[in-house]
C-alpha cells in the first residue's frame, strides 16, 4: 500500500464545517420534523423515503474510546485518536439521555470508538444496561478481536441488542491477504456471536484493493444470511488518519452495487426505499432460500402505496416507528392493496421455489447499505443537512461527516460532568475534572503514539501488516 505525506490540515468550507450540533436537548413536538424539513428543502423528501417519515434518525454514534487495537488503512479517527482518554461513565449517560431527547425510544446507538472492546466489560456492561434502560437499541461494532463470546454473552445479558463486526484488507490484519481469506475470520465472529440474541451485521469498507473481491464478500454473506442481519459497505473517503486518502475513478457506488449484486446473484432495486440522502446511502433487501437471492423488493410504485397507507396508519395510531399495531391497521383499512402485496410476495415465492426445496421451506431476509461518507475536504451542505448518521457530542447530535471533518474540535470540547460538588468539566485530552470550562480547554494535544499518516510519514515504506 502507498504511504502519504505527513498531515495537512484539508481545507474546509467554513460554512459547513462550522455547522453546530443539534443542542443538548430536543424542544419541538415531533422529533421527525427537522430530519423532515433537511430532506424536503433539498429534494430528497420523495414517496420512498423512509427517514424522516418512519423514524426521526437512521442512527447515531456514541464514541465511547479513541483507542484502536489495529491501524486501518482508511481509519476515520484523528491524527491523536490514541492520546485522548476515554469519555468518563456520566458524561455517556449525559450524552445518552441527549440521545433519548432528540430521538427517542428504539433509536439505534452505536456504541463505537476507536474500538469499544478496549474499554473493560463492566463500562460496556454498564453503558448497555444504560441504553436499555431507556428503551433505545445498542449495537456493538467493533473489529472483533476481543469481541470474545464471553464477552458478547454478557453484553447481550446486559441489554446489547446488535452486534456489527468490521473486518476487510483495509485493516492489514496478518495472514490474511484476501478478502476470501478473510472470510473465516468472518465465520469465526459469526460463530462467536451466534445464539446469543443478538442481531449480527458486517462493516466492509470498499476500497480499489478490495473492490475485485466485494462479489466474493457479498457471496459470503448470501451463504450466511440465515445469521446475519444487515451488511454495510462503506465507501473509501478522504477523513481521518488513514494513510490511503482520496478514493480514485473505480469506486463508486454504481460499481459497488454492481458486485454486490454480482456476488448476491441477484439484482438488486437499491432505488425502491430510500435512507436519508439518495448521495449518502442506498438500501436494499435481499430473500435468501439455500443457494437462491432475490431482491425483496422491486414495483416502486407498489411500495410507495405501501409506504404512504403506513403513514396513514401510524398518524391514526397517534405513534411512529412502525408500532406492531400500524401494519394490521394499515392492512384493514386497504384491503386491495393488501391483496396486492399478498401476489407480490407469493411471486417472490415462486421465484425461490428452487431454493426453498433446499432450505426446507425456510427463508432468510437480509438488508444490505452502501454508505457514501464524504471526504473531509469536499463536505456538500446539502448531504450534511439531510444527514441520518449522527454523532453524539457534547453539544448535541451531529452529522457524522461534519464531526469527522473536525475531530479534534469536537473530541476536544470540555464535558460538563455533574458531580456531588457541582458541576465540573472534563478534558479529553487531559482526562481530568475543573471547575471552569476554559480550564478544560486545550487546543491540541500531542499525537505521541503514532498510528495512520503520522506512522507513514516516520516510516520509509508502510509495514505489511497488524496483529489481528
Ligand atoms: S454521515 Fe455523511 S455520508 Fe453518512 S448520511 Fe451523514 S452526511 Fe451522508
Amino acid at each position: 500500500m502507498k504511504t502519504a505525506p505527513a498531515p495537512t490540515p484539508p481545507p474546509q468550507r467554513d460554512d459547513i464545517v462550522d455547522l453546530a450540533p443539534a443542542g443538548r436537548r430536543f424542544t419541538g413536538a415531533d422529533r421527525r420534523a427537522p430530519l423532515r424539513k433537511a430532506l424536503k428543502r433539498w429534494g430528497q423528501y420523495g414517496p420512498g423515503q423512509t427517514a424522516g417519515r418512519f423514524y426521526p434518525m437512521a442512527c447515531v454514534a456514541l464514541e465511547v474510546t479513541q483507542r484502536c487495537n489495529l491501524d486501518c488503512a482508511l481509519c476515520y479517527l484523528s491524527d491523536s485518536a490514541e492520546m485522548v482518554h476515554d469519555v468518563p461513565l456520566p458524561v455517556l449517560y449525559e450524552r445518552i439521555a441527549m440521545l433519548e431527547s432528540h430521538y427517542g425510544p428504539k433509536t439505534s446507538i452505536q456504541i463505537t470508538g476507536g474500538d469499544p472492546t478496549l474499554r473493560s466489560a463492566e463500562d460496556l456492561e454498564a453503558i448497555c444496561r444504560h441504553i436499555r434502560a431507556r428503551g433505545m437499541r445498542s449495537c456493538l461494532m467493533t473489529n472483533g478481536i476481543r469481541a470474545s463470546r464471553d464477552l458478547l454473552a454478557r453484553l447481550a445479558a446486559a441489554g446489547l441488542d446488535d452486534v456489527a463486526f468490521h473486518v476487510d484488507l483495509t485493516q492489514e490484519r496478518k495472514g490474511y491477504p484476501t478478502e476470501a481469506s478473510l472470510n473465516t475470520v468472518r465465520e469465526a465472529y459469526i460463530a462467536r456471536a451466534r445464539g446469543l440474541g443478538l442481531r449480527i451485521l458486517f462493516n466492509t469498507t470498499v476500497f480499489e484493493g478490495n473492490l475485485a473481491e466485494i462479489p466474493v464478500i457479498a457471496g459470503f454473506f448470501r451463504a450466511h444470511a440465515a445469521a446475519l442481519t444487515l451488511v454495510s459497505f462503506q465507501l473509501q473517503a478522504d477523513t481521518g488518519r488513514g494513510v490511503l486518502r482520496e478514493r480514485h475513478g473505480a469506486v463508486t457506488r454504481e460499481s459497488v452495487m454492481a458486485a454486490i449484486s454480482d456476488g448476491m446473484g441477484t439484482t438488486f432495486d437499491f432505488d425502491v426505499a430510500a435512507v436519508g440522502h439518495e448521495a449518502c446511502n442506498r438500501y436494499a433487501s435481499v430473500l435468501v432460500a439455500g443457494d437462491e437471492a432475490i431482491s425483496a423488493l422491486g414495483n416502486p410504485a407498489l411500495f410507495q402505496e405501501v409506504f404512504k397507507a403506513l403513514e396513514e396508519a401510524e398518524r391514526l395510531c397517534g405513534g411512529y416507528l412502525l408500532r406492531r399495531k400500524t401494519i394490521p391497521r394499515a392492512a384493514l383499512r386497504n384491503p386491495w392493496l393488501t391483496l396486492r402485496m399478498l401476489g407480490h410476495g407469493l411471486k417472490l415465492i415462486w421465484r425461490l421455489r428452487g431454493g426453498l426445496r433446499a432450505s426446507r421451506g425456510r427463508v432468510h431476509r437480509l438488508s444490505v447499505h452502501v454508505h457514501n461518507f464524504m471526504d473531509a475536504s469536499r463536505l456538500e451542505r446539502d448531504r450534511c443537512d439531510s444527514c441520518v448518521f449522527m454523532v453524539a457530542t457534547e453539544d448535541g447530535p451531529l452529522s457524522m461527516c461534519v464531526h469527522n471533518a473536525r475531530r479534534d474540535h469536537h473530541l476536544l470540547a470540555p464535558a460538563r460532568v455533574e458531580t456531588a460538588d457541582g458541576i465540573r468539566w472534563w478534558s479529553a485530552a487531559t482526562g481530568r475534572l475543573t471547575e471552569t470550562p476554559e480550564a478544560a480547554e486545550i487546543p491540541e494535544i500531542p499525537a505521541k503514539r503514532r498510528k495512520g499518516r503520522l506512522r507513514a510519514a516516520t516510516l520509509p515504506a508502510r509495514s505489511k501488516g497488524h496483529p489481528g
